[in-house]
């Protein structure tokens, strides 16, 4: 099952108990559904669960039930059967037969409870989301121009300012960062999905903090690997140019213990000294050393 789906399961099973919410709800379904006039009331659904819901809808309505039909193929349709039905819903939402362009009907949003609802129902009937663990992407896709600048105006108000594009015809009002994906999935009532995609977001971020730590450390071992074959050169060329001997007694021991550990990182050194000199003393020391055999 794909996240969407699983998301929208989510949803549907979610109880709503207020009758203001269940209108609203049932509003934003069967306003953003396939078609919603006079002529065609209907709904395709990848989901048989949102199917479902649709038909409870429809039902809670007119009284009778929706009819399915099943393309091979293709999503399921329910539709309204009856012109007489057709009306009777657009009426218990405030709308008319004869309705150029589609609106939001504020009438039905009046209760600030209901604006969850409404939305849910309008990701239920045209939403999506991809799954977290390829990128962060939460649609809407609207086929009317001024049903998705009202849905657009919607969620600005609410506080979640989205983005458009249009897609073959269609407009879609979408939000690529996680943030307001995850806040919109909990205000829709999708808790299990808004964990789900925390989660992985810890993950990821997670995996690049070990990733940057290791890159770090790698390039960390690199210079030291380096600095210490040029100090070992260093050393050499003291050693055949006039011999450790000739060095105090402190580059002395530096220079052999280089020789011995060719490799060893500052902080291995440190333990080599066993705390008898600090970091600093020993790269010091080292510098010095680099330092008269390029005098030499
Ligand atoms: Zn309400």
């Amino acid at each position: 099952m794909s996240f969407s789906s699983e998301v929208k399961k989510e949803m549907v099973s979610m109880p709503v108990l207020s009758a203001c919410c269940k209108h609203a709800e049932a509003y934003g379904l069967l306003l953003f559904g396939r078609n919603f006039s006079s002529a065609a009331v209907s709904f395709a659904a990848e989901n048989r669960a949102v199917s479902e819901k649709y038909a409870e809808c429809v039902r809670a309505i007119t009284g009778t039930e929706p009819e399915y039909s099943d393309r091979p193929g293709k999503m399921a349709i329910v539709s309204v059967k009856t012109a007489v039905e057709r009306r009777a819903i657009l009426n218990s939402f405030g709308h008319s037969a004869g309705e150029l362009s589609l609106r939001i009907n504020r009438a039905n949003l009046s209760e600030e409870c209901c604006f969850a609802s409404f939305i849910r129902g309008v990701f239920l009937a045209c939403g999506s989301i991809s799954s977290p663990e390829k990128s962060y992407h939460l649609e809407f896709v609207v086929p009317f121009l001024k049903l998705s600048n009202d849905l657009f105006s919607f969620l600005q108000e609410l506080g979640f300012p989205p983005k458009h594009i249009m897609r073959k015809g269609y407009h879609i009002i979408y939000y690529k960062d996680s943030e307001s994906i995850e806040d919109l999935l909990t205000l829709m009532g999708a808790t299990n999905a808004t964990l789900r995609l925390i989660g992985i977001k810890v993950d990821k971020d997670m995996r690049n903090h070990v990733n940057r730590r290791v890159n770090f450390e790698t390039a960390n071992i690199d210079r030291s690997v380096q600095a210490g074959t040029q100090q070992v050169d260093a050393i050499r060329k003291i050693e055949r140019a006039r011999g450790l001997d000739s060095l105090p007694q402190g580059l002395q021991e530096i220079a052999q213990i280089r020789l011995e550990h060719p490799e060893a990182t500052l902080y291995e050194l440190e333990q080599i000294f066993e705390g008898r000199l600090s970091r600093s003393g020993i790269n010091h020391r080292l510098k010095r050393l680099e330092q008269i055999a390029s005098q030499l």
